[in-house]
C-alpha cells in the first residue's frame, strides 16, 4: 500500500507558496499605495501661479482703499491668504522689475534697467537662470502669457528662458504707432506665439480676456503634473483697454473698469484651481511690476498715499500690493508687515519645490517662513532702492529709509494728463534726500536727518557695502559683482 508520505514540502510546493506570498505582498503593497494616494492626493511639489500686473498701484485694491470700484476676487484672496503690506518691486520700471522677479537678483546686477523698446539689442542674458528654468529642470510644465519685456529679439523670448510656451507681447502695450507723444515712432505692436508673430496691432480690448483664457487652458492641460504659470497682464499700463464685459461697469471710468476686469481674471484662475482640486497644492502670487504712472491722470492708478509713483525710488514707485494664497499652508486672512520683495520669489519657490538655486549670485532671500505665518522671522533685513541705471538712491532697514541726494522724476507740481494723454513728469528734479520713519511716515514727508545718528550710520554702512558689491553711479562706484546683459551680437 501506500507508504505514509510525510508532509515534507517538495520544491514545487515551496515555489507555489512563495509565489502566493509574493502575490499577497504585492496585493498588500498595491492596496497601501492606493490608500496612501487617496489619503494624500496631492503629494507632488506645489504648482506656482505668478500674476504680474503692469503699473498697478499700492492703493488700487478694495482692501487698500480703492475708490469708485470693487475688487471682490482679490479681496477674497486676501481673506483666504496673505496680504503683504511692505512688499517691494525690484525696481520701479517694467524691464528692470521683470528681470528682478524672474531671476531673484537686483536688475542692475544683471545689467538691465529702464524699459527696453523695439530697437533694443540686448535682453536678459541666457546664462541667467529664471524661475521657469529652475522649475523646468524639476519637471514642471512652464508657460508665460502676456507681456515679456526682457528682450524682444527671438533669442531672448521666453522659450529661451525656461518657458515651454509663450503667447503675448514682447514689450509694453504703448510701444505702438498710436503712442500719444511719439506718434509713429514705434512699429505695429506684435502679438507673438512662441517665436512667431501671429498678429500686428491686435485688439487690446481682448488682452485681459485672452491671456486669462490661455492661462485657464494651460492649468487644465497640466492638472496632473506640476506647473508654473507666469501671467503678466499688460494692463493697467496705458493705453487702457477693457472688454465689453466690463466697459462702463465701474463708477470710476476706464481705469476702474480695467481693474475690475483684472480682478475678474484672478477670480477665474482661483475658481479653476478650486474646480480641479488644486487649491491645496498651488501657490498663487499676485503683485505688480511698479507703482502707478501718475502723469496719466485719470488713466493712472493710486499709490494709496505713498510718495511719487512709477519710475521713482520713493514708496509710490517701489511699494506694490502683494497677495499670496495656498490653502492649508498660508494661514487665511493674514497680513505680513515684514519686509519682502519680488526678488525673494525665486529663492522662496526653490525652497518650497526643492528646485536648485541659480549658480550665479542672487539677492533674494527665502521668505517661506513668512508664508507659513511665522512673522517673528525677518528673512529680509534691508532693501536697496536703485533707479536710473545704477544709482543707489535709497536704502531701507527695519522701519527706516535713508534717501540719498539724487536727480529723479517727480510728479509733484505738474499738471496731470487726461483720457490717455500724459501730463508732464519732470525728469530731473533734484531731491535733497532724507531719513524717513516708514512706520510713522509712510508718505516720506518728515525728514529726520540728524535726530537718529546711530540709525543713519547703520543705513550708511549698508550703502557702503552695496556700492562695493553692485556699484553706484551717484558716487562713481563701479561695483565688483555686476554682470552683463545678453547682447544680440553674441
Ligand atoms: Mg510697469
Amino acid at each position: 500500500m501506500y507508504a505514509h508520505k510525510p508532509n515534507v514540502p517538495t520544491n514545487n510546493s515551496i515555489m507555489i507558496e512563495m509565489m502566493k506570498s509574493t502575490q499577497r505582498l504585492f496585493c498588500s503593497l498595491f492596496l497601501l499605495v492606493l490608500v496612501t494616494v487617496q489619503a494624500f492626493p496631492q503629494q507632488q511639489t506645489p504648482n506656482v501661479v505668478l500674476v504680474y500686473f503692469d503699473d498697478l498701484g499700492y492703493g488700487d485694491l478694495g482692501i487698500t482703499g480703492a475708490v469708485g470700484y470693487q475688487t471682490p476676487n482679490m479681496d477674497q484672496m486676501a481673506r483666504e491668504g496673505m496680504f503683504f503690506s511692505h512688499y517691494y518691486s525690484p525696481q520701479a520700471v517694467c524691464t528692470a522689475s521683470r528681470a528682478g522677479v524672474m531671476t531673484g537678483a537686483y536688475p542692475n546686477r544683471l545689467g538691465l534697467s529702464g524699459a527696453l523698446d523695439h530697437r533694443a539689442q540686448i535682453g536678459l542674458h541666457l546664462d541667467e537662470e529664471t524661475i521657469a528654468d529652475i522649475l523646468k529642470a524639476n519637471g514642471y510644465a512652464t508657460a508665460a502669457f502676456g507681456k515679456w519685456h526682457l528682450g524682444h529679439l527671438p533669442q531672448f523670448l521666453p522659450r529661451k528662458q525656461g518657458f515651454d510656451e509663450f503667447y503675448g507681447i514682447p514689450y509694453s502695450n504703448d510701444m505702438w504707432p498710436n503712442h500719444p507723444t511719439n506718434k509713429n515712432y514705434y512699429p505695429e505692436l506684435p502679438l507673438i506665439e512662441n517665436e512667431t508673430v501671429v498678429e500686428r496691432n491686435p485688439d487690446q480690448r481682448q488682452f485681459t480676456t485672452t491671456f486669462t483664457e490661455k492661462s485657464l487652458d494651460f492649468i487644465d492641460r497640466n492638472k496632473s503634473n506640476p506647473f508654473f504659470l507666469y501671467l503678466a497682464h499688460p494692463m493697467p499700463h496705458v493705453p487702457l483697454f477693457v472688454s465689453d464685459k466690463f466697459a462702463g461697469k465701474s463708477g470710476q471710468g476706464l481705469y476702474g473698469d480695467v481693474i475690475m476686469e483684472l480682478d475678474w481674471s484672478i477670480g477665474q484662475i482661483r475658481a479653476k484651481l478650486k474646480e480641479l482640486g488644486l487649491e491645496e497644492n498651488t501657490l498663487v502670487i499676485v503683485t505688480s511690476d511698479n507703482g502707478p504712472w501718475l502723469n496719466y491722470g485719470n488713466h493712472a492708478g493710486s499709490t494709496g498715499g505713498l510718495r511719487e509713483g512709477k519710475g521713482t525710488s520713493f514708496e509710490g514707485g517701489q511699494r506694490v500690493p502683494a497677495l499670496m494664497s495656498w490653502k492649508g499652508t498660508i494661514p487665511a486672512g493674514t497680513v505680513c508687515n515684514n519686509l519682502a520683495s519680488s526678488i525673494d520669489l525665486l529663492p522662496t519657490i526653490a525652497a518650497l519645490t526643492g528646485a536648485s538655486l541659480p549658480s550665479k549670485q542672487i539677492d533674494g532671500v527665502d521668505i517661506s517662513e513668512l508664508l507659513r505665518g511665522d512673522f517673528s522671522k525677518y528673512p529680509r533685513e534691508s532693501f536697496l532702492y536703485y533707479y536710473r541705471r545704477n544709482s543707489l538712491e535709497a536704502v531701507r532697514k527695519g522701519d527706516w529709509k535713508l534717501v540719498f541726494p539724487h536727480p529723479g522724476r517727480t510728479y509733484e507740481g505738474f499738471s496731470p494728463g487726461k483720457d490717455g494723454q500724459p501730463g508732464v513728469a519732470y525728469e530731473n528734479h533734484f531731491f535733497e534726500g532724507g531719513l524717513y520713519d516708514l512706520r510713522r511716515d509712510p508718505g516720506e514727508r518728515y525728514n529726520m536727518r540728524g535726530y537718529y545718528p546711530e540709525i543713519e550710520a547703520e543705513l550708511f554702512e549698508i550703502a557702503v557695502t552695496a556700492r562695493e558689491d553692485l556699484g553706484d553711479d551717484l558716487t562713481n562706484s563701479p561695483g565688483k559683482n555686476r554682470r552683463e546683459p545678453g547682447r544680440a551680437a553674441e
